[in-house]
């Protein structure tokens, strides 16, 4: 398979190279995107345009590509979307969907294409990059890497973010996907009821200590003056965040953004489980002891993720840990006259270390790749290159000028109607725009600056103007050895640990933690620790050696 498929490559190559040869340099329009950096800028007057190797958009000819793009079991291409029509104009280029239309298991939906040995074209969807990797080595994708002079915007991307290019390359060494790239920005942060505060005479908590404070007042005080004790001061949608409260001890809980990570790099190179540290103890025995006093939702494991929609509107929830955007949002609302849920600093831990440990993860799992039954990869590649030009970039995050977005100051802006539509700004640019969608492209944050609540957009600033950052580990690429491995021992080991911790912190007793915790570390050997570690480190050694390569 993959020898047929590498002549088949070189047989498109010579096709293409030919095609950029007879390029008509009497084209009104100026090339969209320059496939070689040679034909970004419109040739001069009379220019020889005989060294063009890539592909000049708009191509000559139509093409349509086969796309199987079923994402968040739910979403499947659209060829209506205004983002793809626009694309169609620029680059004479068509997708057509060969996903299916009512199926809900997204993931289930490319194993079933991997059955069928990748029919389509074109394969893109959220968690699939470790199908293109897995199978891109049994040569059912093409190897991007052979396609570097068709892909001009994502290698240089990729010359610029070494640590994308460590994450991404399959272990045989090869590229099979083009991914989705996360923009930095601010992820959670605390939220906090300042009007609470107001109401209670209390100052924003800089400390643990202070936060104790406040969350008790909060649990005691009738901060929300209907004189019943019915405040939930500190909640989260999900138990696995509230486990994060550990940071204000000085622990770390999670390597990055997903609660199954737990493995935590360091500055030495090395790797080591949050879950089995001296400090992540003490933490817990805090946790344990607040939720002891209610001071934490005592319903946390239980509610499913439905809290932030239920106590903020009902005028109960004081605190938590959530993503900017969406939590801030709650200010506009919720009707309860004076509410403020405001972003706070992450109060200082008893040592004085202040951070914030939740980031965005940059290369999500999310991604599209070439089938080597394509018979234009390079028309392909180039066509997916594009969303990481600059102009495909605005179109791929934004939508389609004039109708999703205004230029102001040679910046993208969105439109009233987007901004204050029936449905949420991310729901409407997957759902009906074709924008935000979960395969290959360069998300740029200032899209969702623009959707963020005015409180949220304070809490951004005081976020970013401070780095409370720390090390987060990035998305190993694991051998064949090591992921048998992982999916040996990770769901064990992570099942007993979410076991355990829950036993703790229901059981309220700081003193049980103590009694069990030698038991609790000999358990994780013998579920395999050690070898789960060693596998980490070995990945993330790789992952070391090829970013600073
Ligand atoms: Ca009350």
């Amino acid at each position: 398979m993959r020898k047929s498929w590498a002549l088949l490559v070189a047989m498109t190559m010579g096709m293409t190279a030919l095609t950029g040869c007879g390029a008509d340099t009497t084209t009104t329009n100026p090339p969209v995107s320059g496939g070689d950096t040679t034909t970004t800028n419109p040739p001069a007057e009379g220019g020889d345009v005989a060294e063009v190797k890539g592909i000049q958009f708009p191509l000559e000819k139509p093409m349509e590509f086969d796309f199987h793009y079923h994402a968040r079991n739910k979403y499947v291409f659209r060829p209506e979307w205004p983002v793809f029509q626009e694309l169609a104009k620029r680059t004479n280029i068509t997708l057509k969907n060969t996903a299916n239309e009512v199926a809900t298991n997204s993931e289930e939906q490319i194993q079933l294409q991997a059955v069928d040995g990748f029919p389509s074209d074109i394969y893109g969807g959220n968690n699939t990059t470790k199908y293109f990797m897995q199978y891109g080595q049994d040569g059912a994708f093409v190897a991007i890497n052979e396609f570097w002079d068709y892909l001009p915007n994502f290698k240089a991307y990729l010359d610029a973010n070494p640590d994308v290019e460590a994450v991404i390359t399959a272990p045989d060494g090869n590229i099979y996907h083009i991914p989705y790239i996360q923009d930095g920005g601010v992820a959670r942060t605390y939220f906090m009821r300042t009007d609470w505060l107001d109401n209670l005479g209390l100052k924003v908590p800089t400390t643990v200590e202070e936060l104790e404070v406040v969350l008790t007042a909060f649990k005691n005080d009738d901060p929300n003056g209907n004189g019943l004790n019915d405040e939930i001061p500190y909640f989260n949608d999900k138990w696995n965040e509230m486990i994060r409260l550990a940071n204000l001890w000085d622990a770390r809980v999670y390597g990055m953004d997903t609660y199954q990570e737990r493995v935590i790099p360091t500055e030495e190179d090395t790797v080591y489980h949050a879950w089995t540290q001296p400090e992540f103890k003490e933490a817990i025995k805090n946790i344990a002891r607040w939720y002891a006093n209610g001071l934490i939702d005592q319903e946390i494991f239980t509610k499913g993720s439905a809290s932030r929609k239920e106590y903020l509107p009902k005028d109960i929830g004081g605190m938590t840990h959530e993503w900017v955007a969406s939590t801030s949002g709650y200010n506009a609302k919720v009707e309860i006259p004076g509410f403020m849920f405001e972003t706070i600093a992450p109060p200082k831990s008893p040592s004085g270390n202040q951070w914030e440990e939740h980031e965005r993860l940059k290369t999500k799992p999310d991604g599209w790749a070439v089938s080597s039954n394509c018979e234009n990869p390079a028309e392909a590649l180039a066509f997916m290159d594009y969303f990481y030009s600059p102009e495909g970039r605005i179109l791929s995050n934004f939508g389609v000028e004039g109708e999703h977005y205004d230029m102001v100051d040679g910046k993208p802006v969105f439109k009233d109607s987007v901004l204050n539509g029936d449905k949420a700004v991310n729901a409407f640019l997957e759902e009906e725009v074709g924008a935000q969608l979960k395969h290959g492209y360069w998300m740029d944050y200032e899209y969702e600056r623009q959707w963020t609540n005015e409180v949220g957009q304070k809490g951004v600033e005081l976020y970013e103007a401070n780095d409370y950052s720390v090390l987060q580990m990035p998305p190993l690429v694991y051998t064949d050895a090591e992921k048998d491995t992982m999916d040996r021992l990770l769901s064990n080991i992570n099942a007993y640990q979410d076991e355990m911790i829950q036993k703790w912190i229901i059981g309220g007793d700081p003193a049980v933690v103590d009694a069990d915790w030698d038991k609790y570390l000999a358990e994780l050997e013998k579920l395999g620790m050690q070898e789960l570690l060693d596998a980490y480190q070995s990945a993330y050694t790789n992952y070391l050696s090829i970013m600073k390569k």
